[in-house]
């Protein structure tokens, strides 16, 4: 069992998921064909004042995958290399919408082989419907009375709702 457990591979994906939505969604169920265990790692940045508290976003996503064994959803801050040596995990995962995406995350993922080498950064790309999609925008969307529904689960709409037009 230990050995079995030690050839795991285990993907980290992380992310504020402030709130979670379809694009991430679609990220997860890629990332459970390439790995044994996907651990979704809910970034603690309650200085970038998100609207929902890292507690709330660990519930709602431990709800939307109570069924599913080889997802595991943790919170973490600090280093995310740490946290990766830490659960044991060999790659992160990361999604990759556009160009700008690209820009971004490609010196993260460079600086963290730095701190990290044996880490692998892997890029997955999303269903073309949902490649517009960012929780930033949805929110925006949200708060100004817009349609959301069909970007994001329906419980995490509600809740999305209910936090931004009271
Ligand atoms: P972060 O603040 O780390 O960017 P997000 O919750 O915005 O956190 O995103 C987490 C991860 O999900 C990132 O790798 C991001 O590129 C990816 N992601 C976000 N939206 C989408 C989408 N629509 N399709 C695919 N990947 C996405």
């Amino acid at each position: 069992m230990a050995a079995r457990e030690k050839s795991q591979r285990i993907g980290v994906f992380p992310g504020s998921f402030d709130p979670i939505h379809n694009g991430h969604l679609d990220l997860v169920e890629r990332s459970l064909g390439l790995f044994d265990q996907v651990i979704v790692a809910v970034l603690d940045n309650e200085s970038k004042r998100p609207v929902f508290t890292v507690e709330e976003r660990v519930e709602m996503l431990e709800e939307l995958f109570e069924r599913r064994a080889s997802v595991r959803i943790e919170s973490f801050s600090g280093l995310l290399v740490d946290f990766a040596r830490a659960v044991s995990a060999g790659t992160l995962i990361r999604g990759l919408r556009t160009g700008a995406d690209f820009d971004y995350e490609l010196p993260m993922a460079l600086m963290n082989r730095r701190l990290f080498p044996e880490l692998e950064t892997i890029f997955l790309v999303p269903r073309a419907e949902y490649a517009d999609l960012s929780s930033s925008l949805i929110k925006e969307v949200c708060r100004l009375g817009g349609e959301v529904s069909g970007l994001l689960p329906e419980g995490v709409r509600k809740r999305l709702e209910g936090k931004l037009r009271g």
